[in-house]
């Protein structure tokens, strides 16, 4: 994948947490030395805002082909009806249920530690303000946020199209959903064709998603540039809060929620599991990416956990791409943690939106190092969140990604177990092949 080092340049997240450094002390020191200053507000204005911008806004361009064709060729996938009804029926649950308790479970942490809460009002109300010049629109629509039954019902877009020039992420997913279900259904050589299509843009989008990520660095640089010079220390602070919130969640969802699945439902010692599962599990954590460390993973379910070929290869393969709790989990918390921030409030019917988007957002997002910034980007606007926030995760951002690609791939390997458990095929209880 992109972030590799290649002939010896500097690999792409040393960079990112170099621009991290630079535009963090550059914006400190202009806070302390030259808040008043002329100079430094047009410096804001007119360069470190409009390359963050830019930055955002490739993001944006990329996410309806990519959450469409993600979605499209997950359910096509999933509901191959020729080898897979029943293992299909029970990944599907699986990746649900299991994506949705790891949400719950940084939604849960998120709202008990509140890490976004603690900015001085004055700073927040100009934050909020000059977020609100720029990407009026997308503002004013989050304030004037539907709640109750009408969430409910903008599910279903009355215009795809429209929901697409909209950005309405959910409306879009909702309709990607259907279209693969009927898909899935009509096998003919129209369809067939049309899921190809799918594979391209999808394919190409994450190229396209590989070279933005490569101005990252820039962008962070920028990012962190005009709201350090605008808000000094504080926000670092509340930056190592989110970072050490998003690891507890993760942390519990790794270390509790996975033993006690194995225990319960796949009749595993979680110890022996780790063992066997330790080569994806650290390809995981140095990659970042799930698709990159997909053929170990591969190999672990079918070698060392002795999980029968088929199912193995299905639950990761797909799971590579559509289960990704760690990524779901991440995202409601970083939504939550930016709500906070800037003091937009969340009712618990908001809440739960922000749930099914996460979950669908686990779905949608692309398995490659910082595959869910799109789709937090969009779930950010969607509740009026200032997008620009992003900037602020995006420092920290690669040791959150290597940590929830972890819990993103061990899932996978957790659930293969799990479902190959129930296959009249099933090895004797799984012993870990020596390594
Ligand atoms: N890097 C993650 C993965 O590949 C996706 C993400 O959350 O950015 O699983």
């Amino acid at each position: 994948m992109g972030h590799h080092d290649r002939q010896g340049r500097w690999p792409l997240h040393w960079k990112m947490a170099l621009g991290f450094a630079l535009g963090t002390v550059a914006g400190l020191v202009a806070n302390l030395g030259f808040a008043q200053s002329e100079a430094l507000h047009l410096l804001v204005t007119y360069l470190a805002e409009p390359v963050g911008q830019l930055f955002l806004r490739l993001l944006f361009m990329l996410v309806i082909p990519l959450v469409f064709s993600a979605l499209v060729l997950g359910v096509v996938e999933i509901g191959n009806p020729q080898s897979l009804g029943r293992i299909g029926v029970r990944t599907l649950l699986w990746v649900l249920l299991v994506t949705a308790l790891a949400v719950m479970i940084g939604l849960v942490v998120v709202n008990l530690l509140q890490p976004g809460v603690g900015l001085p009002e004055a700073a927040r109300a100009e934050l909020l303000a000059q977020a609100a010049e720029r990407g009026g629109a997308i503002a004013e629509k989050g304030r004037s946020a539907p709640s109750g039954i009408e969430l409910l019902l903008n599910i279903v877009p009355k215009n795809p199209v429209a929901a697409a020039a909209n950005g309405d992420l959910i409306a879009i997913m909702f309709f990607a959903l259907m279209f693969g279900i009927a898909a899935t259904v009509v096998r003919s050589d129209g369809t067939r064709r049309f899921v190809e299509v799918c594979q391209g843009v999808y394919d190409i989008c994450l190229r396209l998603i590989e070279w933005v990520i490569r101005l990252a660095p820039y962008a962070v640089a920028a990012l962190l540039f005009a709201i350090t010079a605008r808000l000094g220390l504080d926000v670092l602070l509340q930056l190592a809060r989110y970072v050490g919130t998003v690891l507890l969640a993760l942390g519990i969802h790794f270390f509790v929620v996975f033993p006690l699945l194995l225990w319960l439902l796949g009749r595993m010692s979680p110890l022996a599991f780790w063992r066997a599962s330790e080569p994806a599990i650290l390809t995981a954590f140095s990659t970042a990416s799930s698709s990159a460390t997909l053929p170990t993973s591969l190999m672990v379910a079918e070698e060392r956990l002795r999980v029968p070929r088929r199912v193995g290869r299905f639950v990761c393969t797909l799971g590579a791409t559509a289960n990704m709790n760690g990524t779901a989990l991440f995202e409601g918390v970083t939504v939550l943690f930016l709500a906070q921030f800037y003091g937009v409030e969340l009712g618990l019917s908001q809440q739960l939106m922000v749930l099914l988007l996460c979950v669908l957002g686990g779905i949608g997002a692309a398995g490659v190092p910082g595959g869910s910034l799109p789709v937090i980007a969009l779930i950010l606007a969607t509740f009026g969140i200032p997008p620009e926030g992003i900037g602020l995760i995006l420092g920290v951002d690669r040791l959150l990604d290597m940590c929830r690609t972890t819990v993103n791939v061990t899932g996978d390997l957790v659930g293969a177990v799990v479902i190959a458990r129930g296959e009249p095929d099933a090895a004797p209880p799984a012993a870990p092949a020596p390594a």
